[in-house]
């Protein structure tokens, strides 16, 4: 196999770079802008992106690993690099794009580019799998989308590939011809266009028609009038409609538990295809993609065939608890040498147990021959930290000679499941990922405990996002803590605090000692504080380097009194200036200086304050008082101390309403898990953290005049069909929710509860709805929000996250 292939000296011509330095002509094969997920260092470029953090602070972790070409955009003292090779451009970002267009240039193939607000990446994958046994096919991995991911994407053709399929996302106007130069396609599909504002837009038609700028050039367009009315367009089209006369014109739609029958005319004939699901979104898709292959020229019956057999997607891993102490990570649904960086990533972040196994199948249809495809997955896995390797299949167990770690092989799935008695899995944390073919679904069944039906499930890139939103706002050097108290707001605890460690935020803060303990013995090595602590929890604070807040002479005598007169034992002090709950005051402040200066083992780590009301516009003359106070306070303590301790202030609504007063640190709360009292309209920019999830286990139709549950207070004025669902308000379902109050989604409707809500279930009102048992069941996420559930009982969202019970199981998703 022949590949196109580009010297660095190469790449700075076709980027004209300002200026270069180039130590040795390296070949590229690999451009990276994030230091932790390399696959072959020596053939990577990195490009120090401007994106949500400066790249270029990352250039000494990429040259730690290995990187030794990187593409920049600030003066850096190139003498901490030896033997790398340094191009500077203008914009690191216009130079990747650029790049990534002059590769695109040197291919003529079909480019099928996918644009819209949603089904994206289905559609990209389902198309994938439906065209993958007529061509050799380039695909965008994942859902990479963006002005960073669509170059990364582009970059990934080689000489032998017949057939292209990116997608393509923007979030402001302006953006998509860039991409646009960059696809190239010549074939479009716009699979719908939602509401304007939720992609940043004022109005349907200027998002509409940016998001056409991406068909400028296509020979064919697919899309269907009922988004977009009809276009006018030079090109070939080729139209699907649900409700009006098209090309593919849906006639009837029948729906059955896990399929849906589908009728439609085409060229006056009818034809006919069942597809294996029953969701909207799934059935649309599927729509998208049979518009599709009719207009690039596939016979009905192929592709009624091949619909018939479309497997889901899973573009996310899933972070489980395992038998054995273990915690499973489920890739099992995909296997390709750039998802198994992203995986093995997501591996070393887990630090709650000591032992990391990887369980991987043969790697299929990578254009790579087996020896060096291999060669590279063997170099991935002992730079990941992988301490124990299980290959499934034929073609792996060439990999056996390459890696110096414990190693086991079998020749297929069953042969796994026949041994798992003695493969002795223990505190391990475990990488199940593999080809479709093998069916490594079935290992992940078999190492993990069984989910029930009720399950929390929490969004692990919502909260990386989240968290980079509000780091954005701070200014340069101000440290982050994030507040992880209350099982990180009822959404978890070593799992959360994994994922901000690497996302190297500075520090954690906790209620209690335990709760700080329980992250140490997971192996989490961030400073914590802890706010609530006891003294006699002293020696265990001091055992796991927990950081005790003071808020009294009374604690703090109490601390004095016990801790070993030889150690340093750090605190943080925290100051009452209107909260009223917890904090020195004024007047103690100069017999707390006395008692700091004859306790020098005592150092100040930082100093603090709460503000009880940053929300809120009505207060904000209170709260500019206690920053007053604030200020006024700990600048007398300051000035008594050796050392300089951080000051902080603000909490999710003080980061959005008073960036003037971020001091040396912020405590980013509940912003993390998706809501800003402050500024509502953040949330827009915030991603829905939590799900919480259930089933239906039972449907009953009921006649005219019967009652519902405890008390007989559910009435059905005319009669009508209830489920009972399995939450209660042992699981954290308020029993103030009763009687219509509350609302869940079930087959995207929205439904009242109906009765009282008993301990462990509820009733629904489904009269109007289709619905059968082990449906399942919305209680809140996207698609109604926290908030909307916190009004409706009149609490906060706090509460609602907090309250769910730990005996509903949470399920980690991280893509
Ligand atoms: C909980 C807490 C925070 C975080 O508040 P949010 O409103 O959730 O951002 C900050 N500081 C202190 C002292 C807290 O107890």
């Amino acid at each position: 196999m022949s590949n196109i292939s580009y010297s660095i000296s190469q790449i700075s011509q076709i980027i004209a770079a300002k200026t270069a330095l180039i130590h040795s002509d390296n070949e590229i094969r690999f451009l990276i802008s994030d230091s932790r997920s390399l696959i072959d260092p020596v053939h990577s470029l990195f490009f120090a992106l401007l994106a949500q953090r400066d790249g270029h602070h990352f250039l000494a972790s990429a040259y730690a690993n290995g990187v030794r070409n990187f593409v920049i955009s600030k003066e850096v003292d190139v003498s901490a690099f030896p033997e790398s090779n340094f191009i500077w451009v203008d914009n690191t970002l216009a130079a990747l794009q650029n790049l990534a267009a002059h590769h695109r240039n040197q291919f003529q193939l079909p480019v099928i580019g996918v644009t819209g607000s949603n089904g994206k990446t289905i559609v990209k994958e389902w198309l994938y799998q439906l065209l993958n046994s007529d061509y050799r096919i380039c695909r965008s991995p994942k859902s990479f989308n963006s002005q960073i991911g669509v170059p990364l994407s582009v970059w990934q053709l080689q000489e032998d590939d017949s057939l292209a399929i990116f997608e393509a996302g923007i979030s402001r106007p302006g953006e998509m011809d860039l991409l646009a130069a960059i696809i190239k396609p010549s074939i479009g599909i716009l699979t719908n266009i939602g509401p304007a504002h939720a992609e940043g837009f004022y109005s349907l038609k200027e998002k509409l028609s940016e998001k056409l700028k991406l068909f400028k050039g296509v020979e064919l367009l697919i899309y269907s009038p009922d988004y977009t009315g009809s276009l006018e367009y030079p090109s070939k089209q080729f139209t699907w409609s649900k409700i009006g006369t098209a090309d593919l014109q849906i006639i009837s739609q029948q729906t059955a538990s896990n399929s849906t029958k589908l009728i439609a005319l085409f060229q006056n004939q009818q034809l006919e295809v069942t597809i294996p699901y029953s969701d909207d979104a799934s059935i649309e898709n599927s729509i998208i993609c049979w518009a599709a292959l009719l207009a690039m020229g596939y016979q009905a019956e192929v592709v009624a065939n091949r619909l018939s057999r479309l497997s889901p997607v899973s573009m996310r891993l899933v972070l489980l608890n395992g038998i054995d102490n273990c915690s499973i990570i489920d890739d099992s649904y995909s296997a390709d040498p750039a998802s198994l960086a992203i995986a093995l990533d997501f591996l070393k972040q887990q630090n709650q147990h000591p032992k990391r196994t990887l369980i991987l199948s043969d790697l299929l249809q990578t254009g790579k021959p087996d020896d060096q495809l291999y060669a590279e997955i063997a170099l991935l896995i002992s730079q990941k930290g992988v301490d124990r390797f299980i290959g499934i299949g034929e073609k792996i167990k060439i990999i056996a000679s390459q890696l110096n770690i414990e190693t086991q092989f079998f020749a297929d799935t069953a042969a796994f499941l026949q041994a798992l008695p003695i493969l002795k899995f223990q505190h391990e944390s475990i990488l199940v990922k593999g080809a479709r073919p093998f069916g490594l679904e079935k290992i992940t069944k078999a190492l993990t405990l069984k989910i029930h039906d009720t399950v929390l499930e929490i969004n692990l890139n919502a909260i990386s996002n989240n968290l980079n939103y509000y780091r954005n706002k701070l200014n340069s050097e101000v440290k982050i803590m994030v507040m992880v108290k209350a099982f990180s707001y009822g959404s978890g605890s070593f799992e959360i605090a994994n994922l901000l460690q690497f996302q190297k935020v500075d520090y954690l803060a906790v209620a209690y000692a335990d709760e700080g303990i329980a992250l140490r013995k997971a192996g989490i090595s961030l400073p914590i504080m802890v706010m609530s602590p006891e003294p006699s929890a002293l020696e265990a604070m001091i055992s796991y380097r927990l950081e005790p807040e003071i808020y009294s002479l009374e604690i703090l005598e109490s601390f004095v009194r016990f801790i070993p007169q030889d150690k340093i034992f750090d605190i943080h002090l925290k100051l009452d200036t209107g909260m009223h709950r917890l904090g020195f005051e004024e007047k103690d402040l100069s017999t707390l200086i006395d008692r700091l200066n004859s306790n020098r083992q005592l150092q100040v780590k930082s100093i603090f304050t709460h503000l009880v009301a940053a929300e809120n516009p009505v207060h904000d003359s209170f709260t500019l008082s206690q920053l007053e106070h604030f200020s006024r306070q700990s600048a007398k303590i300051v000035d008594a101390l050796p050392n300089k301790p951080l000051l902080h202030v603000l909490n999710t609504s003080g980061i959005s309403r008073w960036p003037d007063a971020q001091f040396n640190m912020v405590r980013l709360g509940i912003g993390l898990y998706g809501f800003d009292s402050a500024m509502p309209s953040n949330t827009r920019n915030l991603q829905t953290v939590a799900t919480l999830k259930t089933t239906i286990s039972q449907v009953k139709e009921l006649p005219k005049g019967e009652t519902i549950g405890y008390g007989r207070r559910g009435v059905l004025e005319n009669g009508g069909r209830i489920a009972t669902v399995k939450i209660g308000y042992a699981d954290g379902y308020d029993r103030r929710f009763g009687n219509g109050v509350g609302r869940m989604v079930v087959n995207g409707q929205i439904v009242p509860t109906i009765g009282a809500i008993c301990m462990d279930m509820c009733m629904l009102d489904v009269s109007s709805v289709a619905v059968e048992v082990g449906d399942e069941v919305q209680v809140f996420g996207e698609n109604l929000p926290i908030s909307q559930l916190a009004s409706q009982i009149e609490t906060i969202p706090y509460e609602i996250l907090t309250n769910v019970s730990q005996r509903v199981k949470r399920v980690y998703f991280y893509e």
